[in-house]
């Protein structure tokens, strides 16, 4: 049984490092707002190469406190306009919508799965103040024709940075690129804790200071409330873990490319297609999704076969009850992907022989 994501084993690869580090914070006595999320976020911050890192309970949380953040310093307001690529994870929308925001969905490119750049200027309008980018499946989104845009308009950029920690465009990490990103340590992210954790990232020293209050209750000193907040921190024990586990992070985003090495020069079938190979650096391969036309019989097949696999996503965002004002828009490029969509078994704890089975599977369906 080849596994989608074996969280025990991964989680075994670094297990004596990850329970000294709970032990030690278990036995601290000191469960929030402590010096171990001081450190984690002083190491990420580093990492991805910002000025601050706010430690936030989930990624959800990361990318509505941006927001609410950006509302309570006057560079946004209630009704103000946010792009977002059509084809994005719910989370991504439900920060705009919670904030009062109004997102503006935007087609992706079918051969990259990332938002269309050159779809982008038409949907700019007098109240458009963001854009928002979703590193989706680990690829980079950014591009010198998004920076020119958000330049060009005066749009605050901000990254969804979920699916990509460790990637990079022109050296410099996803999540220092624009104005602001939101990261979510998920257990399944690239970066994951043992529960939920997130983060923001930024070099502004205003939006970073209320992000932290905001989080926080809306509170800068104890007992005294400049925002109404929520309550959504890191804890210690997630911070302990993760700090643990960013020290490898390279290193398994190298063993996701070497195994994408492998999809790519062996999976040989007509039937199985990939967006367009991105470089090296632009792909932290939290996913590895191929397109099927035959998507719902090749998920049988390779269930059949012992492969576990996910569908990212099978309804898109503006065919969801939760979104209902959307249900009878078109967006093409977008459906398209849905239903063609499957992610296959990949992590820096699958083996070779794992993947081979993999590749075997793949190359027999349909012959
Ligand atoms: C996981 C994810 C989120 C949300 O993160 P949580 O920590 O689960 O709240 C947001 N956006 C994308 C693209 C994600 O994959």
């Amino acid at each position: 049984m080849v596994k989608f994501l074996d969280l025990k084993a991964v989680t075994a690869l670094h297990r004596d490092e990850i329970q000294e580090a709970v032990r030690s914070a278990v036995d601290s006595g000191w469960y929030l707002l402590g010096e171990r999320v001081g450190q984690f976020e002083r190491a990420y911050a580093s990492y991805i190469g910002t000025k601050h890192a706010v430690g936030c309970a989930n990624g959800l949380d990361a990318l509505a406190c941006i927001y609410q953040a950006c509302l309570e310093l006057g560079r946004m307001k209630p009704g103000d306009e946010v792009i977002v690529p059509a084809n994005t994870y719910i989370a991504s929308i439900l920060a705009i919508t919670q904030n009062g925001l109004v997102p503006v969905l935007v087609e992706p490119r079918e051969d990259m799965l990332e938002i269309d750049p050159d779809r982008i200027e038409s949907h700019i309008t007098n109240r458009t103040r963001s854009l928002m980018i979703v590193h989706l499946y680990g690829r980079c989104a950014y591009s010198e024709k998004i920076g020119d845009l958000c330049r060009k308009y005066n749009l605050l950029l901000v990254e969804d940075n979920a699916q990509a920690h460790g990637c990079r465009w022109n050296g410099r990490r996803t999540g220092s690129l624009g104005f602001a990103a939101g990261h979510s340590f998920y257990p399944g992210k690239n970066l994951g804790a043992l529960g939920d954790a997130g983060a923001v990232t930024t070099d502004d020293d205003a939006l970073a200071a209320a992000v932290r209050a905001i989080a926080n209750y809306g509170s800068s000193r104890k007992y005294v409330f400049d925002y109404c907040g929520r309550n959504s921190r890191l804890d210690e024990i997630q911070a302990a873990v993760l700090g643990v586990k960013l020290k490898y992070l390279d290193a398994e985003n190298e063993r996701r490319r070497a195994i994408a090495r492998m999809y790519y020069s062996q999976i040989r079938n007509p039937r199985i297609h990939w967006p367009a190979v991105l470089p090296d650096e632009q792909n932290v391969f939290h996913l590895f999704p191929v397109l099927a036309e035959e998507r719902d019989r090749l998920q049988q097949f390779l269930q059949e076969n012992g492969i576990q696999t996910l569908i990212h996503y099978p309804i898109p965002p503006h065919k969801q009850a939760c979104y209902r004002a959307w249900n009878g828009r078109s967006l093409p490029v977008t459906e398209k992907i849905h239903a063609q969509e499957l992610s296959l078994p990949i992590g820096p704890a699958m083996t070779d022989a794992d993947v081979e089975t993999v590749i075997d599977a793949l190359n027999r369906f349909g012959r």
